[in-house]
Protein backbone atom coordinates (compact mmCIF):
# COMPACT_ATOMS: atom_id res chain seq x y z
CA UNK A 1 0.00 0.00 0.00
CA UNK A 2 1.44 3.43 -1.03
CA UNK A 3 0.13 6.41 0.71
CA UNK A 4 -0.05 9.99 -0.30
CA UNK A 5 -0.27 13.16 1.79
CA UNK A 6 -0.90 16.50 1.15
CA UNK A 7 0.39 19.57 2.59
CA UNK A 8 -0.01 23.49 1.58
CA UNK A 9 -0.36 25.50 4.36
CA UNK A 10 1.14 25.82 7.93
CA UNK A 11 -2.68 24.27 9.67
CA UNK A 12 -2.04 21.78 7.10
CA UNK A 13 1.39 20.21 8.24
CA UNK A 14 0.67 20.58 11.90
CA UNK A 15 -2.13 18.45 11.55
CA UNK A 16 -1.09 15.95 8.99
CA UNK A 17 2.60 15.63 9.93
CA UNK A 18 1.90 13.60 13.13
CA UNK A 19 -0.43 11.48 10.97
CA UNK A 20 2.09 10.72 8.18
CA UNK A 21 5.13 10.44 10.87
CA UNK A 22 3.14 7.56 12.18
CA UNK A 23 2.51 5.83 9.05
CA UNK A 24 6.56 5.82 8.56
CA UNK A 25 7.29 4.32 12.25
CA UNK A 26 4.60 1.53 11.18
CA UNK A 27 6.81 1.02 8.03
CA UNK A 28 4.03 2.13 5.44
CA UNK A 29 4.99 3.56 2.49
CA UNK A 30 4.18 7.14 2.60
CA UNK A 31 5.29 9.93 0.53
CA UNK A 32 4.13 14.48 0.93
CA UNK A 33 3.01 16.19 -1.59
CA UNK A 34 3.70 19.73 -0.64
CA UNK A 35 1.60 22.70 -3.01
CA UNK A 36 3.36 25.51 -1.40
CA UNK A 37 -0.21 27.49 -1.32
CA UNK A 38 1.55 29.44 1.38
CA UNK A 39 5.16 29.06 0.77
CA UNK A 40 6.84 30.77 3.59
CA UNK A 41 4.46 29.61 6.89
CA UNK A 42 4.20 25.94 5.21
CA UNK A 43 8.44 25.72 5.15
CA UNK A 44 8.96 26.41 8.70
CA UNK A 45 6.23 24.04 9.66
CA UNK A 46 7.85 21.38 7.73
CA UNK A 47 11.38 22.30 9.70
CA UNK A 48 9.81 21.96 12.79
CA UNK A 49 8.37 18.67 12.24
CA UNK A 50 11.78 17.61 10.14
CA UNK A 51 9.73 16.69 7.29
CA UNK A 52 10.84 16.99 3.59
CA UNK A 53 8.50 17.06 0.84
CA UNK A 54 9.14 14.20 -1.61
CA UNK A 55 7.07 16.65 -4.53
CA UNK A 56 6.82 20.79 -4.07
CA UNK A 57 4.58 22.14 -6.26
CA UNK A 58 5.42 25.57 -5.84
CA UNK A 59 2.03 26.95 -7.06
CA UNK A 60 2.49 30.38 -4.82
CA UNK A 61 2.66 33.16 -7.25
CA UNK A 62 2.30 36.89 -5.76
CA UNK A 63 -1.30 38.06 -5.42
CA UNK A 64 -2.64 34.72 -6.71
CA UNK A 65 -6.40 34.17 -6.46
CA UNK A 66 -8.22 31.05 -5.50
CA UNK A 67 -8.71 30.26 -8.88
CA UNK A 68 -4.56 30.16 -9.72
CA UNK A 69 -4.21 27.88 -6.86
CA UNK A 70 -6.47 25.25 -8.11
CA UNK A 71 -5.70 25.84 -11.62
CA UNK A 72 -1.83 25.02 -10.85
CA UNK A 73 -2.47 22.38 -8.37
CA UNK A 74 -4.81 20.55 -11.28
CA UNK A 75 -2.13 20.91 -13.70
CA UNK A 76 0.62 19.71 -11.44
CA UNK A 77 -0.28 16.91 -9.61
CA UNK A 78 -1.60 14.79 -12.01
CA UNK A 79 1.90 13.81 -13.26
CA UNK A 80 2.73 13.07 -9.79
CA UNK A 81 -0.16 10.60 -9.19
CA UNK A 82 1.08 9.48 -12.63
CA UNK A 83 4.24 8.37 -11.36
CA UNK A 84 3.55 7.00 -7.92
CA UNK A 85 -0.06 5.76 -8.44
CA UNK A 86 -0.62 5.79 -4.23
CA UNK A 87 -3.29 4.04 -3.07
CA UNK A 88 -4.80 6.31 -0.58
CA UNK A 89 -4.59 10.02 -1.13
CA UNK A 90 -5.02 12.05 2.06
CA UNK A 91 -5.71 15.87 2.76
CA UNK A 92 -6.78 17.38 5.62
CA UNK A 93 -8.84 20.56 6.82
CA UNK A 94 -10.97 22.84 4.29
CA UNK A 95 -7.84 24.78 2.26
CA UNK A 96 -8.04 25.43 -1.81
CA UNK A 97 -4.80 22.82 -1.43
CA UNK A 98 -7.16 20.00 0.08
CA UNK A 99 -9.64 20.61 -2.38
CA UNK A 100 -7.97 20.30 -5.72
CA UNK A 101 -6.26 17.71 -3.84
CA UNK A 102 -8.84 15.76 -3.23
CA UNK A 103 -10.97 16.84 -6.81
CA UNK A 104 -7.83 15.49 -8.46
CA UNK A 105 -7.37 12.44 -6.72
CA UNK A 106 -11.07 11.43 -7.46
CA UNK A 107 -10.54 11.98 -11.12
CA UNK A 108 -7.93 9.67 -11.20
CA UNK A 109 -10.30 7.03 -8.79
CA UNK A 110 -7.52 6.62 -6.30
CA UNK A 111 -9.55 6.96 -2.84
CA UNK A 112 -9.37 10.08 -0.69
CA UNK A 113 -8.99 10.32 3.26
CA UNK A 114 -10.29 13.37 4.67
CA UNK A 115 -8.80 14.23 7.87
CA UNK A 116 -10.88 16.54 10.02
CA UNK A 117 -13.78 15.77 7.88
CA UNK A 118 -17.42 17.35 8.81
CA UNK A 119 -16.64 20.97 10.73
CA UNK A 120 -19.50 23.41 9.13
CA UNK A 121 -20.31 26.37 10.02
CA UNK A 122 -23.52 26.23 7.70
CA UNK A 123 -22.70 29.21 5.98
CA UNK A 124 -21.34 28.59 2.40
CA UNK A 125 -20.05 32.11 2.19
CA UNK A 126 -18.80 32.03 6.00
CA UNK A 127 -15.89 31.34 6.24
CA UNK A 128 -15.35 31.58 2.89
CA UNK A 129 -14.41 29.50 0.72
CA UNK A 130 -13.66 27.26 3.39
CA UNK A 131 -16.88 25.81 3.92
CA UNK A 132 -17.51 25.46 -0.03
CA UNK A 133 -14.53 23.03 0.57
CA UNK A 134 -15.29 21.12 3.31
CA UNK A 135 -18.27 19.93 1.35
CA UNK A 136 -16.82 19.19 -1.43
CA UNK A 137 -14.02 16.98 -0.18
CA UNK A 138 -16.47 15.54 2.11
CA UNK A 139 -18.42 14.41 -0.53
CA UNK A 140 -15.85 13.31 -2.76
CA UNK A 141 -13.94 11.24 0.18
CA UNK A 142 -14.39 7.41 0.68
CA UNK A 143 -12.87 7.81 4.44
CA UNK A 144 -14.22 10.62 6.71
CA UNK A 145 -12.22 11.10 9.77
CA UNK A 146 -14.59 13.35 11.93
CA UNK A 147 -12.66 14.88 14.69
CA UNK A 148 -16.06 14.43 17.17
CA UNK A 149 -19.10 13.04 17.17
CA UNK A 150 -20.38 16.64 16.22
CA UNK A 151 -18.85 16.58 12.78
CA UNK A 152 -20.32 13.02 12.23
CA UNK A 153 -23.87 14.17 13.00
CA UNK A 154 -23.03 17.08 10.13
CA UNK A 155 -21.96 14.07 7.95
CA UNK A 156 -25.14 12.05 8.27
CA UNK A 157 -27.24 15.20 8.09
CA UNK A 158 -25.98 15.97 4.53
CA UNK A 159 -26.43 12.10 3.83
CA UNK A 160 -23.31 10.53 4.04
CA UNK A 161 -23.53 6.64 4.75
CA UNK A 162 -22.27 6.12 8.61
CA UNK A 163 -19.63 3.23 7.29
CA UNK A 164 -17.52 5.91 5.59
CA UNK A 165 -17.33 7.82 9.00
CA UNK A 166 -14.61 7.44 11.32
CA UNK A 167 -14.95 9.70 15.02
CA UNK A 168 -11.11 9.50 15.37
CA UNK A 169 -10.45 13.00 16.95
CA UNK A 170 -7.73 16.13 15.94
CA UNK A 171 -4.48 15.18 15.34
CA UNK A 172 -3.98 18.36 16.61
CA UNK A 173 -3.43 16.76 19.86
CA UNK A 174 -0.74 14.28 18.38
CA UNK A 175 0.82 16.99 17.09
CA UNK A 176 1.28 19.35 20.15
CA UNK A 177 2.58 15.79 21.80
CA UNK A 178 5.35 15.87 19.23
CA UNK A 179 6.25 19.25 19.75
CA UNK A 180 5.94 18.92 24.00
CA UNK A 181 8.71 15.73 23.53
CA UNK A 182 10.70 17.77 21.24
CA UNK A 183 11.28 21.03 22.84
CA UNK A 184 12.08 22.80 26.17
CA UNK A 185 8.93 24.83 26.47
CA UNK A 186 10.01 26.49 29.73
CA UNK A 187 12.91 27.47 28.57
CA UNK A 188 11.78 29.16 24.98
CA UNK A 189 9.11 31.09 27.52
CA UNK A 190 11.66 32.23 30.35
CA UNK A 191 13.87 34.02 26.96
CA UNK A 192 10.25 35.15 26.11
CA UNK A 193 8.77 37.23 28.38
CA UNK A 194 9.88 38.56 31.69
CA UNK A 195 6.86 37.54 34.41
CA UNK A 196 5.65 34.12 35.09
CA UNK A 197 1.60 35.39 35.66
CA UNK A 198 0.09 36.18 32.57
CA UNK A 199 -2.77 36.16 30.75
CA UNK A 200 -2.05 35.25 27.19
CA UNK A 201 -4.47 36.98 24.86
CA UNK A 202 -4.04 37.08 20.66
CA UNK A 203 -6.73 39.38 18.40
CA UNK A 204 -7.17 39.21 14.63
CA UNK A 205 -10.27 38.44 12.77
CA UNK A 206 -12.11 40.75 10.54
CA UNK A 207 -15.27 41.11 12.01
CA UNK A 208 -14.25 42.09 15.40
CA UNK A 209 -11.60 44.83 13.79
CA UNK A 210 -12.91 48.24 14.74
CA UNK A 211 -15.27 49.34 18.13
CA UNK A 212 -15.71 45.61 18.92
CA UNK A 213 -11.61 44.93 19.17
CA UNK A 214 -11.57 48.02 21.59
CA UNK A 215 -14.46 47.09 23.53
CA UNK A 216 -12.39 43.69 23.86
CA UNK A 217 -9.22 45.38 24.96
CA UNK A 218 -10.93 47.45 27.16
CA UNK A 219 -12.63 44.61 28.56
CA UNK A 220 -9.27 42.79 28.94
CA UNK A 221 -7.52 46.14 30.40
CA UNK A 222 -10.17 46.11 33.18
CA UNK A 223 -9.96 43.00 34.65
CA UNK A 224 -6.12 43.04 34.55
CA UNK A 225 -6.15 46.31 36.15
CA UNK A 226 -8.30 44.60 38.83
CA UNK A 227 -6.52 41.34 39.63
CA UNK A 228 -3.16 42.98 38.69
CA UNK A 229 -1.42 40.64 36.61
CA UNK A 230 0.05 41.09 33.39
CA UNK A 231 -1.13 40.27 29.60
CA UNK A 232 0.42 38.97 27.11
CA UNK A 233 -0.59 39.95 23.36
CA UNK A 234 1.75 39.31 19.83
CA UNK A 235 0.03 41.76 17.86
CA UNK A 236 -1.26 40.61 14.44
CA UNK A 237 0.36 41.55 11.16
CA UNK A 238 -2.44 43.45 9.80
CA UNK A 239 -2.23 47.35 10.23
CA UNK A 240 -5.77 47.73 11.43
CA UNK A 241 -5.45 45.60 14.17
CA UNK A 242 -1.87 47.16 14.88
CA UNK A 243 -3.22 50.88 14.70
CA UNK A 244 -6.23 49.73 17.25
CA UNK A 245 -4.40 47.78 19.30
CA UNK A 246 -1.11 50.51 19.34
CA UNK A 247 -3.92 53.25 20.42
CA UNK A 248 -6.02 51.49 23.03
CA UNK A 249 -3.01 49.77 25.08
CA UNK A 250 0.83 50.87 23.99
CA UNK A 251 0.60 53.17 26.85
CA UNK A 252 -0.85 50.40 29.48
CA UNK A 253 2.35 49.08 31.31
CA UNK A 254 0.12 45.84 32.04
CA UNK A 255 0.14 45.04 28.43
CA UNK A 256 3.22 43.34 26.85
CA UNK A 257 2.94 43.94 23.16
CA UNK A 258 5.37 41.60 20.62
CA UNK A 259 5.68 40.87 17.06
CA UNK A 260 4.06 37.42 16.13
CA UNK A 261 5.91 34.63 17.51
CA UNK A 262 6.80 31.63 15.54
CA UNK A 263 4.87 28.49 16.81
CA UNK A 264 6.76 27.02 19.49
CA UNK A 265 6.88 30.03 21.01
CA UNK A 266 3.57 30.68 20.83
CA UNK A 267 3.12 27.10 22.39
CA UNK A 268 5.24 27.82 25.23
CA UNK A 269 3.48 31.08 25.91
CA UNK A 270 0.33 29.12 25.67
CA UNK A 271 1.58 26.51 28.37
CA UNK A 272 2.74 29.13 30.52
CA UNK A 273 -0.25 31.29 30.28
CA UNK A 274 -3.25 31.75 33.73
CA UNK A 275 -6.04 31.44 30.48
CA UNK A 276 -6.54 32.91 27.07
CA UNK A 277 -8.58 35.39 25.23
CA UNK A 278 -8.70 34.91 21.96
CA UNK A 279 -11.05 35.22 18.76
CA UNK A 280 -8.71 32.59 16.77
CA UNK A 281 -9.53 28.97 15.70
CA UNK A 282 -6.38 27.06 15.92
CA UNK A 283 -6.11 28.29 19.62
CA UNK A 284 -9.67 27.28 20.68
CA UNK A 285 -8.14 23.55 19.87
CA UNK A 286 -4.83 24.08 21.28
CA UNK A 287 -5.55 25.57 24.65
CA UNK A 288 -7.19 22.11 26.21
CA UNK A 289 -3.77 20.60 24.97
CA UNK A 290 -2.19 21.91 27.90
CA UNK A 291 -5.14 22.79 30.11
CA UNK A 292 -5.67 26.42 29.57
CA UNK A 293 -9.42 27.99 30.03
CA UNK A 294 -10.41 29.85 26.85
CA UNK A 295 -12.31 33.05 26.75
CA UNK A 296 -13.31 33.38 22.85
CA UNK A 297 -14.25 36.61 22.49
CA UNK A 298 -16.74 36.33 19.40
CA UNK A 299 -20.01 35.95 18.79
CA UNK A 300 -19.84 32.48 17.64
CA UNK A 301 -17.62 29.20 17.03
CA UNK A 302 -17.29 26.49 14.78
CA UNK A 303 -16.14 24.35 17.93
CA UNK A 304 -18.96 24.04 20.37
CA UNK A 305 -17.39 21.38 21.96
CA UNK A 306 -15.04 23.57 23.58
CA UNK A 307 -17.79 25.36 25.70
CA UNK A 308 -19.80 22.29 25.78
CA UNK A 309 -16.53 20.22 27.29
CA UNK A 310 -15.78 23.23 29.85
CA UNK A 311 -12.73 24.50 28.55
CA UNK A 312 -13.97 27.95 27.21
CA UNK A 313 -16.65 30.32 27.40
CA UNK A 314 -17.97 32.25 24.66
CA UNK A 315 -17.55 36.00 25.48
CA UNK A 316 -19.19 37.91 22.46
CA UNK A 317 -17.37 41.04 22.22
CA UNK A 318 -18.74 44.19 24.23
CA UNK A 319 -16.55 45.28 27.44
CA UNK A 320 -18.31 43.75 29.94
CA UNK A 321 -19.01 40.13 28.53
CA UNK A 322 -15.49 39.98 27.97
CA UNK A 323 -14.72 41.42 31.54
CA UNK A 324 -17.12 38.90 33.12
CA UNK A 325 -15.98 35.96 31.16
CA UNK A 326 -12.55 36.74 32.63
CA UNK A 327 -13.81 37.05 36.26
CA UNK A 328 -15.37 33.38 35.67
CA UNK A 329 -12.58 31.99 34.08
CA UNK A 330 -10.14 33.23 37.03
CA UNK A 331 -12.23 31.09 38.99
CA UNK A 332 -12.34 27.65 36.51
CA UNK A 333 -10.60 24.44 37.62
CA UNK A 334 -10.14 22.29 35.02
CA UNK A 335 -7.80 19.62 36.23
CA UNK A 336 -10.82 16.52 36.00
CA UNK A 337 -12.65 18.26 32.43
CA UNK A 338 -11.65 15.69 29.68
CA UNK A 339 -9.78 17.52 26.33
CA UNK A 340 -12.83 18.01 23.67
CA UNK A 341 -10.63 17.33 20.67
CA UNK A 342 -9.03 13.67 21.21
CA UNK A 343 -6.61 12.26 23.47
CA UNK A 344 -3.88 12.46 20.76
CA UNK A 345 -4.19 8.90 19.39
CA UNK A 346 -5.73 10.00 16.13
CA UNK A 347 -2.83 9.11 14.06
CA UNK A 348 -3.39 5.55 15.30
CA UNK A 349 -6.75 5.15 14.67
CA UNK A 350 -6.51 6.48 11.19
CA UNK A 351 -3.42 3.99 10.54
CA UNK A 352 -6.00 1.31 11.86
CA UNK A 353 -8.71 2.05 10.15
CA UNK A 354 -6.65 2.23 6.60
CA UNK A 355 -4.92 -0.64 6.92
CA UNK A 356 -8.09 -2.75 8.31
CA UNK A 357 -9.76 -1.46 4.87
CA UNK A 358 -7.27 -1.89 2.32
CA UNK A 359 -5.50 -5.13 3.27
N1 LIG B 1 0.13 31.54 16.36
C1 LIG B 1 1.49 31.63 16.22
N2 LIG B 1 2.11 32.81 16.59
C2 LIG B 1 1.42 33.87 17.06
C3 LIG B 1 0.01 33.76 17.18
C4 LIG B 1 -0.61 32.58 16.81
O1 LIG B 1 2.17 30.67 15.80
O2 LIG B 1 2.04 34.90 17.37
C5 LIG B 1 -0.55 30.28 15.93
C6 LIG B 1 -1.52 29.65 16.89
O3 LIG B 1 -0.93 28.70 17.69
C7 LIG B 1 -2.55 29.00 15.98
C8 LIG B 1 -2.48 29.81 14.74
O4 LIG B 1 -1.31 30.60 14.81
O5 LIG B 1 -2.21 27.68 15.63
C9 LIG B 1 -3.72 30.63 14.68
O6 LIG B 1 -3.62 31.55 13.74
P1 LIG B 1 -4.67 32.70 13.70
O7 LIG B 1 -5.16 32.99 15.07
O8 LIG B 1 -4.02 33.79 12.94
O9 LIG B 1 -5.80 32.09 12.75
P2 LIG B 1 -7.04 31.13 12.96
O10 LIG B 1 -6.70 30.01 13.86
O11 LIG B 1 -8.18 31.94 13.46
O12 LIG B 1 -7.28 30.64 11.55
Amino acid sequence: MKFCFIVGTRPEVIKVAPVYKFFLQMNEEAFVVATAQHREMMDMMLNVFEIKARYDLNVMTHDQTLDDVVASIMQRLPKILQIERPDILLVQGDTTTALSCALCAFHWKIPVAHIEAGLRSHDLYDPFPEEMNRRVIDAVSEYLFAPTNKAKENLIKEGIEENRIHVVGNSVVDALKIIKEKFDLHEIRSRTVPFERYILLTLHRRENIGERMISILSGVARFAMEHDVHVVLPVHKNPKVRQIVFETVRANHRFFLMEPVDYVTFLALLEGCWFVVTDSGGVQEEAPSFGKFVVVARRTTERPELIESGFGALAGASEESVYRAMVSASEVELDSVENPFGDGKTSERIWRILRSVTR
